[in-house]
C-alpha cells in the first residue's frame, strides 16, 4: 500500500530548506516571483516544490527514498488528455525552454538539503523513516510531457554533469514519458547520454486502439504509439509503465487485457528490450473522470499474467 503522500507547510521563509545561493539564483528575486504552490490538500501527486521552479522532491515506494522531480512543463503542457490525470491540462500549447542556470541552481541547492540533511529536519519529513531519508533518483517528469521540451538535450546533459561532479550521492535518472516526443532529435540526443543504469519508462496503458482513445483522451493511430515504444526498445531497454483503472465501475474486460498482454508480446517479439513493466491505478482521479482504482488482486493478477505470458518481470508500482 502507498503511504500517504509528503507534504511540506509552506515555507516560513522563501528560501526555508535552499543552502545559501546566489541573489541571482532561485532564491533570488526572478525565482520569487515563480513562487508558486499547485499542489493542494487534495492532490495526491506528493510533490514538494520549495518555492522553487523546476525542482521538486517526492517520497518514492520503489525504491524507498527520495527521488527529485524536474518538471519540464511550467504551464502542464502535454500532448494527451488521460482520463485519470490529476493534473488540469490547459490548451496545447509548446512548453518554452527550461532556464538551464537556474535549473542547475535550484538541483544543485536541493541535493545538498538531502544530503546536509536539512530538508528531513522540515516538520513533514522529520518523521519519515531513515532508510528512505536518501536520494533514490531524478526523475525527469512533472506536471505534463517531458519529450515536449525544446531544450531536453540540454537538460540532460545539465543532469548528467551534475552527477558527474560526484558532489552528491550517486543517482539514477529516470525519463517517464507518454512517448510522444521519443522520435525527436533532441530527445534522443538527450537519452543517448543516459547510461545503463538509467530507466526510460514509457506509458502503455491499453492493448486496443479503442481502449487507447478512450484513456489518452487523444486522436493518435495505436499503431503510432506502439511503433514510438518499438524504436525506443530497439535502442535501449525501456520499461513500460501500465495504468488500469475501473471506468465507470467496471474494470478493463479479459479481452482488453489479453490485447495488452499480445501488445507486449509482439514488442518483444519484433525485439523491443522491455526491462520491466510496472502496473499501477489511480489513486484519486478527478471525479468527473469516472475512474477509480482497481483492487490490488486484479492488478496482481495483470501483473501475474504479464510475467506468465509475455516473460517478463512485472511490478505492482
Ligand atoms: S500523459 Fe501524463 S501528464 Fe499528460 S495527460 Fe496523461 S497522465 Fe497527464
Amino acid at each position: 500500500m502507498q503511504p500517504e503522500p509528503v507534504r511540506l507547510m509552506p515555507p516560513k521563509s522563501k528560501a526555508s530548506v535552499a543552502a545559501p545561493g546566489p541573489e541571482s539564483g532561485p532564491s533570488g528575486p526572478r525565482a520569487r516571483k515563480a513562487i508558486r504552490s499547485v499542489w493542494t490538500p487534495d492532490s495526491l501527486q506528493g510533490r514538494d516544490y520549495h518555492g522553487r521552479r523546476w525542482v521538486y522532491t517526492q517520497a518514492s515506494v520503489q525504491p524507498r527514498g527520495f527521488s527529485v522531480g524536474i518538471n519540464l512543463s511550467p504551464e502542464r503542457e502535454c500532448d494527451y488528455r488521460c482520463r485519470y490525470c490529476g493534473i488540469p491540462k490547459i490548451d496545447l500549447r509548446a512548453p518554452g525552454p527550461v532556464e538551464g542556470q537556474e535549473l542547475t541552481l535550484e538541483l544543485e541547492q536541493t541535493l545538498q538539503a538531502i544530503r546536509s540533511g536539512e530538508l528531513f529536519r522540515h516538520p513533514a519529513y522529520r518523521r519519515f523513516p531513515s532508510d528512505w531519508k536518501t536520494l533514490s533518483r531524478v526523475m525527469l517528469s512533472g506536471e505534463g510531457e517531458p519529450t515536449l521540451c525544446p531544450n531536453f538535450n540540454e537538460v540532460v546533459e545539465r543532469l548528467v554533469h551534475s552527477r558527474a561532479r560526484g558532489r552528491h550521492a550517486f543517482f539514477q535518472l529516470v525519463l517517464e514519458t507518454n512517448g510522444s516526443g521519443l522520435e525527436r532529435p533532441e530527445v534522443l540526443d538527450g537519452l543517448g547520454l543516459f547510461t545503463s543504469q538509467d530507466e526510460v519508462w514509457v506509458k502503455l496503458d491499453a492493448g486496443t486502439e479503442d481502449r487507447f482513445r478512450f484513456m489518452s483522451g487523444v486522436d493518435l493511430p495505436f499503431d503510432r504509439v506502439l511503433a514510438r515504444i518499438l524504436a525506443m526498445g530497439l535502442r535501449r531497454p525501456v520499461v513500460i509503465h501500465s495504468l488500469f483503472a475501473r471506468v465507470d465501475g467496471s474494470p478493463p474486460s479479459r479481452s482488453e487485457i489479453t490485447a495488452y498482454l499480445e501488445c507486449l508480446g509482439r514488442l518483444r517479439a519484433q525485439g523491443a528490450m522491455i526491462q520491466r513493466v510496472q502496473i499501477r491505478s489511480v489513486t484519486r482521479p478527478p471525479a468527473a473522470s469516472g475512474c477509480s482504482h482497481l483492487p490490488l488482486g486484479i492488478l496482481s493478477d495483470i501483473a501475474r499474467q504479464v510475467r506468465r505470458e509475455v516473460g517478463v518481470e512485472a511490478e505492482i508500482s
